[in-house]
């Protein structure tokens, strides 16, 4: 079969990497970064280096969505149904929905993930067709106080920066963004930058102090939710010693006196005091910010996702206004964008109160010139529900017929009791998803399956402003469909059953609905007149690209000329709110959220790969250790976490990232991998259980990244643990059949188990792991703790077993010959599970246990002395773990055989160990852990 090369897009962050993807037939076989992209340059993280064994037969066949399917009755198993079938189903049932309570009472709730064609037709479909604004997208959890504060101050939705200005930038100040692993390929970017100017100065400014904070020259630990209060101190001080552009604000923008005067109260004391940061680090950071020659801000969700988000946005552009650190290489205000297509949904106006190309729903001269160019009478003016209303008036029982494409609410919403009420109370719902797999599709009425990457074909829009073509490189497999035809097929339907214009739909590909998105562009500022599929093919373009124009614009705003009224720009008058819910006697931690590094929202692809397990294994919450000591906790020890919406209980873990009354836990953790059930019955799923759906005012984003909890020592005596290793055949189908077994114990989890092997070694295929952990007040029966067995893989008769039905004790080793070797393949551990740390390092290392014999099956049996763990695994790549890096630099120091400098020992490392040397996701880590290393401490 011949081999073929097909360039496309990464799926996951903004960043928007370009990829080749190799492929055989019906079959991706690789991926590598596409040298040519002006994103990343032939650069991919850990997770864009791994697509494509998300994208194997096996994980296809058993983690995605391949045919319609139908729900008769909620809580039964779907059936499969045929296209046309399911068609008619939806259409029925939403015309009749119309017919009967209006077009508000239906909702489409869709993806920053969707491409920019599949967001055009949805959002056509409902604005143009129905007569409903009811479109929000889970971009709104994202992007929508970027899209905010940048109206507000700039008057338009662009961010005027590129990449290329972190090579001209003199100082870069990162605030909310752990860009380490958020978007990695540009912090190598940064980290290139920085090598190369090492004048250069970084300010990074977070709650935590990530790996993020590796290349930061001033670290400012900032109380959550505070920074409106920096910003303004920061203008302050700016204010004060004299290092504003007069010149600039005087030419270039309105309403300086307003913000001058409100700022006068922010002194740097007072500032201090609110951030819980050191007044002299608050002047610093304004003097770099003001008299770098140039300054460029990257900032994200912890600006975003704020219940006081646009004023966050605004309040960091008063500072570029205010200081002519914007329209200039290197200097201004960049959001980074969190999914690969959050800009092309804005572009396409795919949210509830935007219209196609940057037009407002509330401008009726811009509702006029959409529906002119849609061709139906009117666009409704009503505003459209967004993301945290939508899901409140299903609820409430105001929408009754729900449309969910390309994303999981049950995991990524806030406040996850209303969503499930959501879901639970709409009369109809249907998911059109790629995977079978999320929690989101337990709750359908209808599932559509949809094509995803490597499949599908379109356009996505990255941070910088940069479309780029994603192209298919293989045939869509099973029934999938690309989501615009799903929608246009819906839309055809539909024009019928109510009566409405006709014609609408016209597309018979991707590139028929883009030509018509294009025109809608002309005039505005995100004009894409002049570009064309053809051009993208050549080469990926910035916007605008005007008609007649032979490259897109790199940076705005360069002539001092804004999209506004009177082409001049405006400070907001940001005034300092508190987070919604600040922490207090009853809940008193601060919670906050983020990423992993080598994860993806809600892992329906990323958490296929045992791989990508590897440097976080498992859910937990994060608390500062002196937080721990107070609270007679210990690593590893179960917690309950209590915010007013709900509980969930998890493991603990101590790390000195997290400030003191602060804790933190991973965004990922959904049901599918972290679940228990209450003693009322009451479903405990994942991180979004907890977090708050009070949002921005303006909008209408919700502060994800901070709610008030308690966290408490959870007493469940009785704990399980099994891990086995499988073929990836079994690991998938293990881990699907023991999702049900999830809501049986106060605690569970389930994930796949990290292969302990470098990326591309051929034994691979065999190293596929599954873990299940689950802790509850006392031993559920024997008969479970059998089954559980069976589902691993340990219910042979060859299996070394010891059991104790009445007091809910069991343990089980499945053991393996190889060569002369006896391994463990598998394990459970159930009642006591002290020995599960080197039982697990015992197979995850594959060291042999021919001499353990039944000291396996002892409870509490002491750690053989030869079996030590490896420590965290630190890269992906090369399977180098944190033991093996310390004692290569304990050994590089020692002899003296490099220089001791950090870049010489990070040399080191690389050349004997190879970590950081494919992918670099793990470079901020090793440079963490050569600074730490003692030898260069005293150096110091
Ligand atoms: Fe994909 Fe990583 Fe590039 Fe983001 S940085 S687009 S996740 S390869």
């Amino acid at each position: 079969m011949t081999a073929r090369e097909t360039k496309s897009t990464c799926p996951y962050c903004g960043v928007g990497c370009g990829v080749v993807i190799e492929s055989q037939g019906d079959q991706i076989t690789g991926v590598r970064g596409d040298p040519d992209h002006p994103a990343n340059f032939g650069r991919l993280c850990s997770k864009g280096s791994t697509l494509h064994l998300t994208a194997s037969a096996t994980v296809t066949q058993h983690t995605r969505l391949l045919h319609p399917m139908q729900r008769l009755r909620r809580g039964e198993a779907p059936q499969r149904i045929a296209w046309d079938t399911a068609l008619d189903l939806a259409t029925n049932q939403f015309a009749k929905t119309i017919r009967d309570h209006g077009p508000d009472a239906v909702g489409f709730y869709i993806s920053g993930q969707l491409l920019t064609e599949d967001y055009y037709v949805f959002n056509k479909l409902a604005k143009g067709l129905i007569g409903t604004n009811n479109v929000d997208t889970n971009s709104r959890l994202c992007m929508s106080s970027a899209v905010a504060g940048y109206k507000m101050t700039l008057g338009a939705d662009a961010p005027p920066t590129c990449y290329d200005d972190v090579n001209h930038a003199s100082c870069i100040f990162i605030v909310g963004s752990n860009t380490a692993y958020a978007h990695p390929v540009l912090f190598r970017r940064i980290e290139d930058a920085k090598r190369a100017n090492p004048q250069m100065k970084v300010i990074f400014c977070d709650p935590r102090r990530t790996d993020t904070a590796e290349i930061a020259d001033l670290f400012l630990p900032i109380q959550p939710g505070t920074d409106v209060a920096l910003f303004n101190g920061m203008l302050h001080t700016m204010l004060w010693e004299g290092w504003l552009d007069h010149a600039y604000i005087a030419a270039h923008t309105n309403g300086f006196d307003a913000l001058k005067a409100t700022v006068r109260d922010y002194t740097p004391e007072m500032v201090a005091s609110v951030c819980g940061l050191q007044k002299q680090d608050i002047l610093e950071a304004a003097r770099l910010f003001a008299t770098s020659s140039a300054t460029l801000s990257l900032y994200c969700q912890g600006l975003n996702q704020s219940s006081s988000g646009t004023i966050k946005n605004a309040a960091l552009i008063n500072l570029h206004l205010a200081t002519g650190q914007i329209g200039k290489p290197g200097a201004g205000p960049f959001s980074l964008t969190g999914q690969p297509n959050a800009m092309g949904g804005r572009e396409v106006g795919g949210l509830a109160n935007l219209l196609s190309a940057h037009r407002d729903l509330g401008n009726p001269e811009h509702r006029a010139e959409v529906a002119r160019l849609w061709g139906v009478p009117a666009v409704p003016s009503k505003p459209g529900k967004t993301a945290v209303e939508m899901f409140q008036a299903a609820a409430d029982g105001d929408i009754r017929a729900l449309w969910i494409a390309c994303t999981n609410p049950l995991q990524s919403m806030p406040d996850q009791t209303t969503v499930r009420r959501a879901l639970e109370r709409a009369e109809f719902v249907v998911v059109q998803e790629a995977f079978a797999t999320p929690a989101t599709c337990d709750h359908a009425d209808l599932l559509l399956p949809a094509t995803t990457w490597g499949e599908k074909v379109g356009t996505v829009t990255n941070s910088e402003r940069r479309i780029s073509r994603v192209r298919p490189a293989v045939v869509a497999p099973g029934e999938t469909r690309h989501d615009w035809s799903i929608a246009v097929a819906f839309a055809r339907r539909l024009e019928a059953a109510i009566d409405g214009p006709r014609g609408l739909f016209p597309y018979e590909d991707a590139e028929s609905i883009w030509n018509e998105h294009r025109e809608s562009t002309r005039g505005r500022d995100l004009d894409i007149t002049g570009m064309s599929y053809a051009m993208l093919d050549a080469a990926p373009q910035q916007w605008p690209l005007r008609s007649g124009e032979l490259s897109g614009q790199v940076r705005l705003y360069e002539d001092g000329q804004f999209p506004t009224a009177d082409g001049r720009a405006t400070f907001a008058n940001t005034v300092y709110i508190p987070v919604a819910e600040p922490r207090e006697s009853r809940f008193p931690f601060s919670l906050t959220t983020g990423r992993l590094r080598d994860q993806w929202h809600g892992m329906s692809r990323t958490g296929t790969l045992g791989r990508l397990f590897g440097h976080v294994a498992e859910p937990s919450v994060q608390m500062h250790p002196q937080d721990m000591d107070r609270r007679r906790l210990r690593d590893g020890e179960l917690v309950h976490v209590t915010s007013k919406r709900g509980s969930i209980v998890v493991p603990v873990q101590a790390s000195t990232e997290v400030g003191l009354s602060q804790a933190f836990m991973a965004m990922h953790w959904g049901e599918e991998f972290l679940s228990g059930r209450a003693s009322t019955g009451e479903r405990l799923a994942g991180v979004n259980a907890l977090t708050t759906s009070a949002h921005c005012p303006t909008s209408k984003q919700p502060e994800l990244k901070h709610a008030a909890v308690k966290i408490t020592k959870a007493e469940l005596p009785w704990s399980l643990l099994t891990v086995a290793w499988l073929t990836e055949t079994q690991a998938l189908t293990a881990r699907a059949l023991l999702k049900p077994y999830m809501a049986r114990f106060q605690f569970a989890s389930c994930v796949p188990f990290a292969s302990a092997t470098p990326l591309g070694d051929p034994t691979d295929d065999q190293r596929h792991g599954v873990l299940f952990r689950a802790a509850h007040s006392d031993a559920p029966a024997d008969a479970v703790l059998a089954e559980l067995e069976a589902i691993v893989g340990l219910s042979d008769s060859e299996a070394l077993r010891y059991a104790d039905a009445q007091k809910g004790q069991r343990r089980t080793a499945r053991l393996r010959r190889q060569g002369d070797d006896t391994l463990i393949e598998g394990f459970l551990l159930a009642g006591d599970t002290r020995a599960e740390a080197w039982i697990k390092t015992l197979l995850q290392n594959e060291l042999p246990a021919q001499a353990l014999g039944r000291s396996l099956l002892v409870a509490g049996a002491k750690a053989p002395v030869a079996v030590r763990s490896r420590g965290k695994q630190v890269c992906t790549c090369f399977n180098v773990a944190e033991d093996a890096i310390a004692a290569h630099l304990a050994g590089s120091v020692v002899e003296g055989a490099h220089t001791r400098s950090e870049d010489g020992l990070l040399a080191s490392l690389q050349s004997h160990l190879k970590c950081g040397t494919n992918c670099g996701s793990c470079l901020p880590e090793l440079k963490r852990l050569v600074r730490s290393a003692q030898p260069l401490k005293q150096a110091a």
